[in-house]
């Protein structure tokens, strides 16, 4: 199946859209977010905040499709924030 997710450039994987907090000030209705748990970004994340802040959380990547942006999507286990994971199934309700 094609898509045109972008891959993400820490480990390759196909970004997931992922649907924007109501309270968030991003614009636009989602981003892609790498939540592959072999990713080399969150791999090493949970190293760094134990390290920094001293609690067991960690990030994955993400990038905004609407302004280029990208940066870290903070998560404080495997599991969070996959509940609004966007599936394919629902592209022609958030795709263009
Ligand atoms: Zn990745």
């Amino acid at each position: 199946m094609a898509t045109n997710h972008p891959h993400c450039p820490h480990c390759g994987e196909p970004m997931l859209r992922w649907t924007n907090p109501q309270s968030s000030t991003w614009d636009g209705e989602f981003q892609y977010v790498c939540f592959s748990d072999e990713c080399p970004y969150y791999a090493r994340g949970w190293a760094w905040m134990e390290s920094h802040y001293h609690v067991a959380a960690s990030y994955r990547y993400r990038l905004d499709p609407a302004t280029g942006g990208h940066g870290p999507l903070p998560v404080w286990s495997p599991q969070a924030l996959r509940n609004d994971i966007i599936p394919d199934a629902e592209e022609a309700m958030h795709g263009r």
